[in-house]
């Protein structure tokens, strides 16, 4: 059963400064493929049990969906690198502890959920993707408009409405009476899923959540229209396996200020960018 990591945490409510305020949720789902026989052979799997199963009665898509054998975009290197960055979910690989990242041999994608939402959103949204995206090396593939319900107890696998693939990155706007999290203080909320590879136990992202809070961050008299700017682009680093700093001159610092991502955030993001395929998910 998907779990919620002890870190989940109510946040100060934001001032009229603009103070960033979150909640990470982290799901993990474990999937372990009993039915998976393919041999990793070059980042292709060419042949899985799994597949010959229908999706409707499997826990998980088919294997290697997208994958391509190598990156889709290259590594990213900080010029200015920093020191303020730290990771959700962490794994030993190679020796060493590397975070719990996305395959960056296949596109991630994204759907947008418009209802409460500014009338930018959606082209806010692509901008702040093109934002990660430049940050890390990933690839982001819009697929349009949601005809999701937002919440919280979202499936990784869905096949009836996203076909024989993982559920793509949603994200929107949302309020408390259907996101109880987003209640008071709590003005946006990232969640993500992750799967691990059979016999090799690599981890990876594979799916998540944003939601920003209507009550504190819709058009409403007396505001920008704009505060949701700096939530967005902090809930999409949660998004790609960004946890929280303690230091408020970065963008991952729960409750700060500052709109946009800074030299710990973005050495992070880059690192984030480095994991490898995952032929096995
Ligand atoms: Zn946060």
């Amino acid at each position: 059963m998907p779990r919620r990591s002890p870190d989940a945490r109510p946040r100060r409510r934001p001032s009229t400064t603009g103070v960033l305020t979150c909640l990470v949720l982290t799901v993990m789902a474990a999937v372990y493929g009993f039915d998976w026989l393919a041999a990793r052979q070059g980042g292709a799997v060419p042949w899985s049990i799994g597949d010959l199963v229908p999706a409707a009665a499997r826990d998980h898509p088919q294997r290697g969906f997208e994958e391509t054998g190598g990156r889709l975009a290259p590594v990213v290197t900080v010029a200015t690198p920093g020191t303020s960055y730290a990771f959700q979910h962490t794994r030993t690989q190679d020796g060493r502890e590397a975070p719990v990242a996305w395959s960056p041999c296949r596109p991630i994608h994204v759907v947008v959920a418009t209802a409460g939402a500014p009338a930018d959103f959606p082209a806010q949204v692509t901008a702040a993707l093109a934002e990660v995206s430049a940050a890390t090396g990933l690839t982001f593939v819009e697929d349009g408009p949601a005809t999701e319900p937002v919440s919280l107890d979202r499936a990784a696998f869905q096949p009836d409405r996203y076909g024989d693939r993982w559920a793509p990155v949603l994200v929107g706007f949302a309020d408390a009476a259907t996101v109880p999290d987003l209640a008071g203080s709590v003005a946006g909320i990232a969640q993500v899923q992750m799967a691990e590879e059979p016999f090799t136990r690599d981890a990876h992202l594979v799916t998540g959540t944003v939601y920003l809070d209507t009550e504190l961050l819709a058009p409403a008299p007396g505001r920008t229209g704009l505060e949701y700017l700096p939530v967005l682009r902090h809930e999409l680093g949660h998004v790609v396996g960004l946890d929280h700093v303690d230091d408020p001159t970065q963008l991952m610092h729960p409750t700060t200020g500052v709109p946009t991502f800074q030299a710990g955030d973005l050495t992070g993001l880059a690192e984030l960018g480095r994991g490898g395929c995952a032929p096995g998910l």
